[in-house]
């Protein structure tokens, strides 16, 4: 994750093409949602909370992504009716929960993926968008993945997001072959099981613990 990229816009300068009609494409993890749930507060003072970001009023929605139900951020109707936007994407044209923003939202331009090597060791890799789905901004900076993410515990971020890969993979790959009133169940019940769950302040350990009841088939 030190990868040296040039990516670095400093100013989106008006645009907000990568808040716009994407459809469902800006899919949410569980850390995601830890940082909406501990960060954001409903009118009233309270907390948010998994049930209330995907109720029908709420930000985000759920939706099949390759053979896991996952959260995804909803796009909403604007005057232009060619133009959808995200539920976040505020009056002023800027993003209302920078300081909270998903994964995938701080990662853009980027893609990530995972390369399998020996035994179970597994390593990140990243790439720049092409043009079409990329930024279009061409006065960049180099800057590295790290910084551009912009998380701390770089190590145990790097970790859970392998973790991760792992349960969705697992997932999907059991699907497969299943009934899908059977499947429908299981993915449901990963919902409870990840998203759900009332984390406290260590996200890392607690969704470790969690993953080991998952595999361990304790869950
Ligand atoms: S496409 Fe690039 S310049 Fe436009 S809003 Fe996204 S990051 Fe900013
Ligand atoms: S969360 Fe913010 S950065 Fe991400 S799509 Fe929505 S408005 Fe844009």
């Amino acid at each position: 994750m030190n990868d040296q990229v040039k990516v670095a816009c400093n100013d989106c300068k008006g645009c907000t093409k990568c808040c716009e009609n994407m459809e469902d494409t800006i899919i949410l993890d569980p850390y995601d949602i830890w940082q909406l749930t501990h960060k954001l507060k409903i009118s009233g003072g309270g907390r948010v909370n998994f049930d209330i970001l995907v109720s029908e009023d709420g930000p985000l929605e759920l939706g099949m992504h390759d053979g896991v139900i996952l959260p995804h951020m909803k796009m909403v109707a604007t005057e232009d009716e060619n133009v959808g936007v995200c539920s976040f994407l505020g009056s002023n044209g800027r993003c209302s929960i920078h300081f909270c923003r998903p994964g995938m939202c701080r990662l853009y331009p980027l893609g990530r993926i995972f390369e399998d090597g020996e035994g179970d060791k597994v390593s990140l890799g990243y790439f720049i968008l092409n043009e079409e789905l990329g930024c279009p901004i061409e006065d960049t900076s180099y800057t590295s993945v790290d910084s551009w993410l912009g998380y701390g515990d770089k190590e145990k971020y790097q970790d859970y997001l392998i973790k991760w890969r792992n349960v969705r993979r697992a997932l999907r790959e059991a699907g497969e072959d299943m009934d899908m009133d059977v499947l429908e169940d299981i993915l449901l019940d990963m919902l409870g099981h990840f998203f759900a769950h009332e984390y406290g302040e260590d996200f890392f350990a607690e969704f470790d613990n969690l993953y080991e009841s998952w595999t361990s088939g304790g869950n």
